[in-house]
């Protein structure tokens, strides 16, 4: 394989970081030209200086002086804000960008590559979400692949390799039911932030880590899987599988089924996503399957889980209500992870929002971030009726 030059945007959350653990296991194939992070300058210094990074973005402008301090002298080139990922991240000296920040905020910079015509590994599922019909028309115009990083998409994308375009006749997405999957609801009406972020399978990100735990995360990646892979909703089946060993699979016209396993740990997708389509070693825990004994399966209950079934609603109502049901979620998950509202709350917000918003059929890129403004907004003055 030839040496790719990346840029990572959000290096400094929890699939930057194990993205860098990739490339400090693969230091001969990867350079790091950019690296770009909201908050954590402490961290951003230390990866920059670690991977000798050409030039880095915090996009909290008032730590710029610090970053900018600490890495000038090494010849680290420091800008500010949003407007510098998406400046930046066209540079001819990129290749591929990893697209790893949190939420609709992705949006703009995974726009901005795409149209400069870089390969894009998508790890950031909002954008999708919200403007799933832009971004593969966009994907498709400028040459610009887009390869899935989520390990559920991965897993799909690996079981399609080799299958010389046969029709796929169901999708299988597995979850893993997060945390409260054996709950009752009495109970799960009264868990706490802590309760929710104690994911038993994966180790994520605050916010999809929630996402998991209410599982609207699965009907996200449900939005996600559509864009992706081109399918019609209605034939992807989520499918509870508490073990996540599978990590998803597809079904041909002809009963066959492909399925991809491996533990639970994100640097597999994330190497296979920069690395493609070469398949190269990785240091991580290989599965005995006599020690699993047992791999188990049951439907999703969107009964226990609402914003599940609400999820489904915005897939088959489309245009912009993904969007609208994906501002009101980054509103009650954040409120919910400051311990203002309950859990159900969060399916509460979600579905007043949605209700709230006008619907547009056929939105462009102005009406999305038109369109989250609002639901933000709506979702905001819905939440205020939820506060403890
Ligand atoms: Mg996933």
């Amino acid at each position: 394989m030839e040496k790719r030059r990346i840029a990572i945007l959000g290096s400094t959350g929890s699939i930057g970081r194990q993205a860098l653990d990739v490339v400090r296991q693969h230091r001969d194939l990867f350079d790091v030209e950019l690296l770009t992070a909201n908050n954590n300058s402490a961290l951003l210094v230390s990866q920059a200086l670690e991977f000798g990074a050409n030039n880095v973005v915090i996009c909290n402008e008032s730590k710029y002086e610090e970053v900018a301090e600490a890495l000038q002298p090494h010849f680290i080139k420091v800008f500010a804000g949003m407007k510098s990922v998406c400046d930046l991240v066209t540079g001819d000296g990129i290749d591929m960008v990893l697209t790893a920040m949190v939420g609709f905020s992705g949006l703009e910079s995974t726009v901005a590559a795409i149209k400069a015509g870089k390969a894009i590994a998508l790890a950031n599922k909002e954008t999708l979400v919200a403007a799933g019909a832009i971004v593969s028309s966009l994907s498709r115009k400028h040459g610009a692949p887009i390869l899935p990083v989520d390990s559920e998409h991965s897993a799909i994308f690996q079981c399609l390799q080799g299958s010389h375009g046969a029709k796929i006749s169901r999708i299988h997405l597995t979850a893993s039911g997060g945390p409260f999957r054996t709950w009752d609801k009495e109970k799960i009406c009264k868990v706490t932030p802590a309760e929710a972020l104690n994911h038993p399978r994966w180790n994520m990100g605050q916010k999809v880590t929630i996402d998991s735990a209410t599982m609207m995360n699965k009907g996200l990646e449900v939005i996600e899987a559509r864009w992706l892979f081109d399918t019609d909703p209605d034939m992807i089946k989520v499918v509870v599988h508490p073990q996540s060993v599978i990590h998803s699979m597809v079904e041909f016209e002809d009963g066959a089924v492909i399925a991809q396993l491996g533990y639970p740990d994100m640097r597999e997708p994330i190497q296979y996503a920069l690395s493609y389509p070469e398949r190269l070693s990785l240091d991580n825990r290989k599965l005995d399957f006599a020690e699993l004994g047992e791999l188990t399966f049951q439907a999703p209950d969107t009964d226990r889980f609402p914003a599940l079934g609400l999820a489904f609603e915005a897939i088959s109502a489309g245009g912009n209500m993904p969007c609208i049901m994906n501002a009101a979620n980054e509103v009650a998950v954040n409120a919910f992870l400051e311990n203002r509202i309950g859990f159900y709350d969060i399916s509460g917000i979600i579905e007043e929002t949605m209700a709230g918003v006008d619907f547009v059929g056929e939105p462009d890129l102005e009406t999305i971030f038109m369109t989250n403004r609002e639901a933000l907004d709506k979702a905001r003055l819905n939440l205020n009726r939820h506060l403890r």
